[in-house]
């Protein structure tokens, strides 16, 4: 016994080292339960966030997005989706460029496709996991798992009112992605602390009015329109400007402050583009521009039409709600002096420390050029 305990722990512990090695940003490990089961008799905020899932279906929120209505319970099992599996490993990778934008592209979407970004990284977790004979499998938005809900499980933060995960180090502009196994890890302590408190900005600065707290009515959602929604119907909302997703409710939201943007993805050349730009770019261009990046999840006409409809009304450019209602949202802050901080397993233990900031004259040639009087 004390030596499965151990091989555990040396398992986990190898499996953290490595995801730090590949350069993710934190990580963590929830045990696989079934969430339409009776909740166990300790904190577990899947259970939660799985009942306000079924809640949010039910009430039709989730607009034309009909594959997330469809068997919730194969959403409530991951075992679903591997058979055996008893662990799920979590990482998160911040994806913030800038706080200074007017781009009409959400950041996300910015650079190479975050689905082969990560997937090739945590395809090197699963064949770890593999060679001590376990079975293993990758997934970014690739399975049906609530996992956001599986994140806040293995304590990597909670879900806030603007119903996005919130890290306290790294904010929202985070992407999920995790390997399922059968391989039995080390919990980490779930995160069950909210720290939302008595903020609203999101719900205020949604253009839109989305979003009540901890709800997002994804039929008034410009995310929603401009991405999932096979056409821009009249009963899409003003989009504000934008024509691929919305940054609003996560530019605005003070957690984002603290967050330091990342240097491993860089954006392409269509992050710069204004919706004039993109007006005026042809349908096979577009789709040159789609190529390799998220922007393909739309079609070329809807981005055309979406910036002819920014156009329109040019004095709206995206953020400039939040601007107008917020005008801290782009200065970056200290780090969190909440007494709180760091205190849970994830934060302490399982986040990556910042890298050392970059020093000029470091490299041969610069050291070369500085050379002189
Ligand atoms: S993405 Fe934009 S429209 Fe959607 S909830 Fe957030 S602020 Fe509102
Ligand atoms: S803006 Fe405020 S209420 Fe909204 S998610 Fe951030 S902290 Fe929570």
């Amino acid at each position: 016994m004390t030596s499965v305990k151990l091989s555990t722990i040396w398992l986990t512990q190898r499996l953290k080292a490595l995801a730090q090695g590949l350069g993710f940003d934190a990580w963590g490990v929830a045990r696989v339960e079934a969430l339409d089961s009776p909740p166990p008799p300790y904190p577990s905020p899947a259970y939660e966030a799985y009942r306000r899932y079924l809640s949010w279906i039910q009430q039709g929120l989730h607009a034309g997005m009909e594959y997330l209505a469809q068997a919730p319970h194969l959403r409530a099992d991951p075992a679903h989706v591997l058979p055996g599996a008893r662990s799920l490993f979590l990482v998160l990778q911040r994806y913030l460029h800038t706080r200074q934008t007017r781009s009409p592209i959400a950041q996300y979407a910015w650079s190479e496709d975050y689905h082969v970004h990560l997937r090739r990284r945590l395809q090197i977790l699963a064949d770890y996991l593999q060679r001590y004979g376990a079975q293993a499998r990758p997934f970014v938005d690739t399975a049906p798992l609530l996992e956001k809900a599986w994140a806040v499980q293995a304590g990597l933060g909670w879900i806030g009112k603007n119903t996005l995960l919130l890290n306290r180090r790294l904010g929202s502009f985070t992407f999920i992605g995790g390997v399922i196994t059968t391989a039995e890890l080390t919990p980490d302590d779930p995160f069950v602390e909210d720290f939302c408190g008595s903020c609203n900005r999101c719900i205020t600065a949604c253009p839109t009015q989305a979003l009540t707290p901890y709800v997002l009515d994804a039929r008034r959602c410009i995310a929603y329109w401009t991405i999932e929604a096979p056409a821009l119907e009249p009963t899409a909302p003003d989009l504000q400007g934008w024509i691929f997703g919305c940054d609003i409710c996560q530019t605005v939201c003070p957690w984002n402050r603290f967050a330091q943007p990342q240097a491993t993805l860089p954006p392409a050349a269509h992050a710069f583009f204004s919706a004039q730009e993109w007006a005026q770019l042809s349908r096979s261009q577009i789709r040159k521009h789609q190529k390799g990046t998220a922007l393909r999840r739309t079609r070329p006409e809807k981005l055309q039409k979406a910036a002819t409809m920014a156009l329109t009304n040019p004095a709206k450019t995206p953020a400039a709600a939040a601007l107008a209602t917020y005008r801290d949202y782009a200065a970056p802050a200290e780090p969190p002096k909440l007494t709180h901080v760091g205190d849970t397993p994830a934060e302490r233990a399982h986040t990556a420390p910042e890298p050392a900031p970059y020093r000029t004259a470091d490299s041969r040639t610069e050291r070369l050029h500085k050379k002189g009087p």
